[in-house]
This record gives C-alpha cells, structure tokens and sequence, in this order.
C-alpha cells in the first residue's frame, strides 16, 4: 500500500503530529512519502523520523480549505497513493472529508489504532462519545484516515528527506484572510504530553491559579471541564469532553472534575490518569490510575511546593 502522510506545521514549526504519522507509516511498513503546504518550513525535518520523500508545495499565505484539500488531492492522483494519513486535528478534521469528497475515498477520523492485517488497514476508532471501539475496514480503493494526537510516539530514524519543492496552479478560493483571536502561543490541550485539567469544585475563577502554577511546573497545557467554561471561567478552548477537545495526554491530571461520561470521552485514552477529588464516589476515580481523595485547597499547593 503507497501512502501520503500530510505534515501540519503551525508558526512555521512543522507539529509533532506530522513526526507521530511519519513514525506511523514507517511502523506499517508502508511505502510512503510526505506532504507539505506552505513557505518557509523545515521540511528535510521529517528525515529525522524516516521519511525518504517530502513533496513541499511553496504556498504562501493562510489556510485555505479549498486550496488544501485539492492540492492534497493532486498530490494523491500524481504519487497513485493509496492512503492518505492526516492528524486529527482541526486542520485534520476540517480537511479530511473534503481531499476524500474529491479523490472518492473512504474516511476514517480520529483513529487510536491502525495496523497492517493480509495488505489491508485495520483501525480502531472511538464512536458515540468513546462508548464503544469499532475495529473498521475501509472498502474503498482510495483511503483517507485521521489519526488522534499522542496515540503514537514520533521515533526518531535518521534519513536524509529527498525535497521536491512544487508550485501548484490551485486558486485559493476561500481563504483566511484575519486572525480576529486566537489562543495564542499556549500549549494545546492535543498536543501537550501532560494536561492539568480543572473542574467546578474550583469553585471560582479566582482559584484557577492553582491549576496554572501546577501546569507551569509540570510543563503542562491547561484544560477544564465543561462546567468551568459554562461558568466563564475558561476559554472555550480548553474544554476537554464530548462538547471539547479529545486529548490522549501521558499524564492526565483531573482537579475538582466528577468525571462525567461527557468528560470522559475526551480524556479517557490518556495513558496516566491523576484524579483529585473529596468525593471518594466521584466517577472519575473509576478511570484513574492515581487517586487523591482530599481537599483540592490543601493538596494542590502542597503538590506546586514539591515539585517547585
Ligand atoms: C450534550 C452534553 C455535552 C457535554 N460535553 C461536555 C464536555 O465536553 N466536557 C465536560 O467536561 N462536560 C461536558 N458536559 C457536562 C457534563 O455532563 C458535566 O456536567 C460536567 O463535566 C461537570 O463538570 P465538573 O466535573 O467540573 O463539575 P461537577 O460535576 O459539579 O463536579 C465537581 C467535582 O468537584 C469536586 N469538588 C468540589 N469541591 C472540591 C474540593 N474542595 N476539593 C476536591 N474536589 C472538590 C466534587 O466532589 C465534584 O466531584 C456535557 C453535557 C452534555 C449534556
């Protein structure tokens, strides 16, 4: 099977996700080489994790949906890949449908599984909030599959990338044309390898520096339960649950959160899971590794001092 691994890159750094489907490819054994869009990146970069080929599209300018998905999809016709292996991320997941609308293939997004089986995919996806894994073929002759952050490790394999720089004729129809906000430099929930997340038993903003001084030690991102976004106390970017953002962190550190079913189809893929909570029934200690039944107020400044 020939595949194209789309390489993300945000400010100009190529994203460790693009590394993680290198990685992934090379782990299938799949004949492959990479994809990426836009101007002044370091794409020899994805040597250092395998890759052979990069095919680098000098596109200057914003994201634009339209363009990318058909030069994706030129790039699919030109190399007669079969696969196509993005991130599941917003760029993933707003693209993905649109490169498989046009090349005629099957998509399968957010996958936390993919392997080899008689020459042919095999991939687990969570659906219905995380309530069930299915295993999923895809039937298609063309393919298009998205692959969650963190699931796999971006594994160094020193290759010397081959560059072949392109130019595309593809016209750009719809492009964006103004960042009005956006969440800056902070780390993201996805991409972070550790998260320190926080609830409603925080009980105000004005506590929320408990959750940024342990994020801060840790060298974490800061994510929050839907209840503490409601309230206003968090940007909606930093929700983590079925209504946010899907993480699968190493370590997941869960402050005053119950555990909602909601919650947990976002976070419960993370590989380490810390609960603090005074609730010893609290449903989140169902999927913790660790658990602290204990005030929040007392445990979470002694744990900043520690690691401080
Ligand atoms: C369609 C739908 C989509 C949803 N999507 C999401 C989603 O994406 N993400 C999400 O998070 N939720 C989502 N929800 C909401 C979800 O059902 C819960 O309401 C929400 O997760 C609760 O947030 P919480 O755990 O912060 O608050 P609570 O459930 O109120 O829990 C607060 C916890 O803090 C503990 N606590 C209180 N004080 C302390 C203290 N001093 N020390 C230690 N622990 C303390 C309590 O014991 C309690 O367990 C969704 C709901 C619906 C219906």
């Amino acid at each position: 099977m020939k595949a194209l691994v789309f390489a993300e890159h945000k400010d100009g750094q190529l994203k460790k996700i693009a590394f993680e489907n290198v990685s992934l490819a090379k782990q299938l054994g799949l004949d492959f080489e990479c994809v990426v869009i836009g101007g002044d990146i370091n794409a020899a970069e994805l040597g250092n994790f395998g890759a052979g080929k990069v095919i680098h599209y000098k596109k200057d300018g914003e994201y634009s949906p339209d363009g990318y998905a058909a030069i994706l999809a030129e790039a699919m016709d030109n190399s007669s890949a079969d696969l196509l292996i993005m991130g599941a991320t917003s760029m993933g997941k707003d693209l993905a449908p649109r490169v498989a609308a046009k090349i005629n293939a099957a998509v399968a997004t957010d996958c936390t599984e993919v392997e080899m089986d008689g020459g042919d995919l095999k991939i687990v996806r969570p659906m219905y909030a995380g309530k069930v894994l299915a295993t999923i073929k895809l039937s298609s002759a063309k393919k298009v599959i998205t692959v969650r952050p963190n699931v796999y490790n971006a594994e160094e394999n020193k290759n010397t990338a081959n560059i072949e720089s392109k130019s595309s004729n593809v016209d750009f129809k719809t492009v964006v044309k103004e960042i009005i906000s956006s969440a800056g430099a902070k780390l993201d929930v996805t991409e972070a390898d550790i998260v320190v997340s926080g609830g409603r038993g925080l009980k105000g903003p004005e506590n929320w520096h408990l959750i940024e001084d342990l994020a801060t030690a840790l060298g974490a991102a800061q994510g929050a339960s839907r209840a503490a976004v409601d309230a206003g106390w968090r940007p909606h970017d930093e929700q983590v649950g079925q209504t946010g953002k899907t993480v699968a962190p190493s370590l997941y550190i869960a402050i005053g959160i119950s555990g909602a079913i909601q919650h947990l189809a976002g976070m419960s893929s993370s590989k380490y899971i810390v609960a603090i909570n005074k609730d010893p029934e609290a449903p989140i200690f169902k999927v913790a590794d660790y658990g602290i039944v204990a005030d929040l107020f007392d445990v979470v400044p002694r744990m900043i001092e520690e690691l401080k």
